[in-house]
């Protein structure tokens, strides 16, 4: 393998620039040539592709979003899109790429691999939605930016003795949710995963903390969930206690990365080399019971992920 190309794709997640500095920069370090292709698969096909030196990632390890830029791609969906996005790589000597995204840019990936690319994925998604890894890039900067966001709401909230949803990001799955529902202390966590659709139990158990004397009642909405805004006025309708909704959105994918994103991100970016020099290709890097690990795309896209029961359970006890 002499060159290698390095694209995200997919939505942004804060540490995607961590991994393709580990990823440029190890290469490098190996003899390799490194290419950057802006815009996901839509600039591979449209031959975005842009040299990569030691410099080029300088300055970049600390900022949020991608360097390289991401995009959706249809064409790539398509038998021609992958055939002219292979081409591209021909053309630019590219023979192994790594991809960093979320399960539908791993499903791009076999199909380049499937076209003669060496290819190895790496997960970054702030929805730690990805069933072989126990981590996903920027997972850990997206709970920690809401939890401090959630603190703040807290405080008006009890304040004002209201009571406030929170809607936070994560597609279909309810893992920002749990996590933020625990770190902040939330008196209700609802989950894609397990939600039942029972408002009144969620109204009852307002209606009983009043009773206890609390000042405030915090419930943490999934986004694969949603209707936060309808919930709060059904909800404040039945209790007669104010009641708010916030949506946190897109500052969640943003911002610096947290040391661990970094972190994490720069080895699974130096692993992600290592595999294209050995020689593999069709691989996805996971960070699997507290190890670096690589699974075979095809096993790991069929792999299914739910949340785990004994947090569950412990979110459940501690919210009562
Ligand atoms: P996130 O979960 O953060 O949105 P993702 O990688 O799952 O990330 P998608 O929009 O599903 O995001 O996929 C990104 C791109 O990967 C798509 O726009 C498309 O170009 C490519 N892709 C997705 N699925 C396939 C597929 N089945 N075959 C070929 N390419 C695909």
């Amino acid at each position: 393998i002499k060159t290698i190309g390095v694209l995200t794709s997919g939505g942004d997640a804060p540490g995607m620039n961590a991994a393709i500095r580990a990823v440029v920069r190890t290469a490098l370090n190996k003899g390799l040539k490194v290419k950057g292709i802006q815009k996901g698969y839509n600039g591979l096909i449209n031959d975005e592709v842009i040299d990569m030196d030691k410099k080029s990632v300088s300055d970049i390890i600390q900022r949020g979003g991608t360097i390289l830029y991401t995009a959706r791609c249809l064409e790539f969906m398509t038998a021609d899109g992958q055939k002219k996005a292979a081409e591209v790589c021909k053309k630019h000597g590219i023979d192994g790429i790594v991809v960093i995204g979320g399960d539908g840019s791993f499903r791009g990936a076999q199909k380049l691999a499937e076209n003669g690319v060496n290819t190895i994925g790496l997960p970054g998604t702030i929805d730690l939605d990805i069933a072989c890894t126990d981590y996903t890039i920027g997972f850990d900067t997206a709970v920690n930016t809401a939890m401090e966001a959630i603190d703040k709401i807290r405080d008006t909230s009890t304040s004002h003795e209201r009571c406030s949803i929170i809607e936070v990001m994560g597609r279909n799955a309810g893992y920002i949710a749990l996590w933020c529902g625990i770190a902040n202390g939330a008196e209700d966590i609802l989950l894609p995963e397990r939600y039942d659709n029972d408002e009144q139990a969620i109204i009852n158990h307002i209606i009983e903390g009043r009773k206890k004397g609390k000042k405030h009642h915090l419930i943490i909405n999934a986004e694969g969930i949603g209707h936060s805004t309808g919930m709060a006025r059904r909800i404040e309708a039945a209790t007669g206690i104010e009641t708010r909704a916030t949506i946190l959105g897109y500052m969640q994918r943003g911002g610096s990365p947290t040391c661990k994103d970094r972190m994490y991100a720069s080895v699974m970016g130096s692993y992600a080399v290592d595999l294209l020099v050995e020689g593999k290709s069709n691989r996805l890097v996971a960070y699997k019971n507290g190890k670096f690990v690589d699974f075979d795309i095809d096993e790991a896209l069929a792999m299914k992920k739910d949340i785990n029961e004994y947090e569950f359970n412990i979110s459940a006890l501690l919210s009562k």
